[in-house]
């Protein structure tokens, strides 16, 4: 465990945390600072830096996680209207934790979040060409 990884001081309990959720492979925890009342942080209790480190039983535990984290937070009385999921990878992604995370992101209608991706239509060769080099990469 890297001694400066603040999500594994929360594990061991070096530093104070709001549990919401605890087994052998994963806690769910308030975010310190939250998007919007409500926001979990999904972790493994193993350090992996990001998602590519990590084995994929721990990844389909940690979502199976968060979705009940999401379906117990519509049914709390907090009134969400929505969630966002959202897990950052790299530095370049947002990521400023190095452990592992999943948002769950409490939403509510005419809330002040925003989010803008700058999205533009694609052509189709490049599309057939991205998905080509993802596919070949899948298969080695
Ligand atoms: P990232 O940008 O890496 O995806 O998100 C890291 C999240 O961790 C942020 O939303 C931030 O508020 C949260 N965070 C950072 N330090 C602490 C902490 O000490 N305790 C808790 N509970 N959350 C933290
Ligand atoms: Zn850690």
């Amino acid at each position: 465990m890297p001694s400066d990884c603040i999500f594994c001081r929360i594990i061991e309990g070096s530093l104070p945390s709001s549990i919401v959720y605890e087994d052998e492979i994963a806690l769910a925890f308030m975010d310190i600072m939250p998007i919007n009342p409500g926001h979990v942080l999904v972790v493994p209790k193993k350090h992996f830096r990001e998602l590519s480190e990590m084995d994929e039983g721990t990844g389909a535990h940690l979502f199976c996680v968060a979705m009940r984290v999401e379906r117990a937070l519509r049914a709390s009385g907090l009134q969400c209207d929505g969630t966002n999921l959202l897990q950052n990878n790299g530095p370049d992604a947002w990521q400023e934790v190095m452990h592992v995370h999943l948002h769950v992101i409490p939403r509510f209608r005419g809330d002040e979040v925003k989010v803008h991706f700058g999205q533009k239509e694609a052509s189709r060769a490049h599309l057939d060409s991205w998905a080509g080099k993802i596919k070949t990469s899948m298969e080695q």
